[in-house]
């Protein structure tokens, strides 16, 4: 089959982990017979430089046009103390908002190579998906300040329609049938309204999906459970922002931020795919930085966009081969550069 990807590479590290993605794609390509064709674009910093904006129109156009969105990451020092609506960090929400996508899936893995990187000493392996609501919730409700007879209050507002509980909830339940079918559906129902909604909801929901194990955890709990058991999880459902604060405390878990893929999904099979780490200004132009998370990323946009499962499991399985022999960069103990180590995930496929 033929894909086009478009490929906003940014800023930092950007470029060179986003080239060790496409490459690992035409081996992927070469393998199982697809043709990835790629459409560079810009956003980030290096937009800014060229036409004074992060997000240019031509961008997000050509985004819609893609089948698929890769993107490095954007933003460094240069551009640091340019005001809110101008920093190169406007391009993600942008893109985010133009494709609407109202989905996040965020794998967190302990691989058995790494487990000396987990903080918590008695962790086994475990690989958690967290699906985290993106686009509703109390991040995007009402919210304001108010002078009352006690002087100025501020509120924020966290509501949930049904349709937005239940399309969130259809991508978590179709991702659980994809891995090992167990959701657990984290919420605040004993105190919020807008809980009680998404509790109610998930559980009319789950009658669909009757081969998934399904249940409900408060969020204070989950946050306790994360840190005693982590491999109890296959797939968690959360909002959005139970789903930020859940995400970063799983993500920890694995002891490396270069390793941490992301996908953000909508109708349909447009996504856009990321690793969780910045532009990483430090090692930027140095070949130190770690590919895996972006090529994880690749990975899911195969697995969540086109449902090419073989295709997506040979990346996955190439990396965990070259995590278990030692083919790393120097952020997880190894000494190979960022050429090398896509290079070796390359002949392990
Ligand atoms: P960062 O994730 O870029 O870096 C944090 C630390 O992790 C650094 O020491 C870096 O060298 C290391 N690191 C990150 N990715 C790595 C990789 N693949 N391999 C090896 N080491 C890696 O976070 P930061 O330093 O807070 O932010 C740098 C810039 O990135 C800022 O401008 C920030 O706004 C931006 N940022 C962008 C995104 C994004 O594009 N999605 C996300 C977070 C931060």
């Amino acid at each position: 089959m033929d894909f086009r990807i478009a490929l906003i590479k940014g800023d930092g590290i950007g470029p060179e982990i986003v080239d060790s993605a496409t490459k690992v794609l035409d081996k992927i390509g070469e393998k199982f017979n697809h043709k990835f064709n790629y459409v560079d674009l810009i956003a980030g910093g290096v937009a800014i430089d060229k036409y004074g904006h992060p997000l240019p129109e031509e961008t997000v156009k050509e985004c819609l046009k893609s089948d698929s969105v890769i993107l490095g990451a954007v933003g460094g020092p240069k551009w640091d103390n340019l005001p809110g609506e101008l920093r190169p960090e406007r391009a993600l929400l942008g893109v985010r908002k133009a494709l609407n996508l109202y989905s996040n899936l965020r794998p967190a893995k302990l691989y058995k190579a790494l487990q000396q990187y987990c903080p918590l000493r008695t962790a086994s392996s475990f690989d958690i998906l967290i699906v985290r609501e993106l686009t509703g919730g109390i991040y995007f409700g009402e919210r304001g300040r108010r002078n009352t007879e006690n002087g100025v209050e501020a509120y924020d507002t966290e509501s949930y329609s049904v349709m937005e509980i239940e399309r969130i909830g259809r991508v978590a339940f179709e991702a659980a049938r994809k891995r090992n079918r167990k959701l657990t559906s984290i919420d605040k129902a004993n105190v919020l309204e807008s809980s009680r909604l998404w509790r109610e909801t998930m559980h009319k929901l789950k009658e669909e999906y009757k081969d998934v194990e399904y249940s409900d955890m408060l969020v204070d709990n989950a946050a306790m459970q994360l840190i005693r058991d982590p491999s109890q999880f296959d797939v968690i459902v959360t909002s959005n922002m139970f789903g930020d604060i859940l995400s970063d405390e799983a993500s920890q878990l694995t002891g490396s931020i270069g390793m941490l893929p992301s996908a953000s999904l909508g109708e349909g099979t447009l996504g856009l795919y990321e690793p969780i780490h910045g532009s990483a200004p430090d090692i930027a132009g140095t070949k130190k930085a770690n590919p895996i998370a972006t090529i994880l990323s690749a990975s899911m946009m195969l697995r969540y966009s086109f449902n090419l499962i073989e295709e997506a499991d040979a990346i996955d399985n190439a990396v965990e081969k070259a995590l278990d022999i030692g083919y790393t960069t120097s952020d997880i103990g190894g000494n190979l550069n960022t050429d090398e180590v896509t290079q070796k995930i390359i002949e392990l496929i």
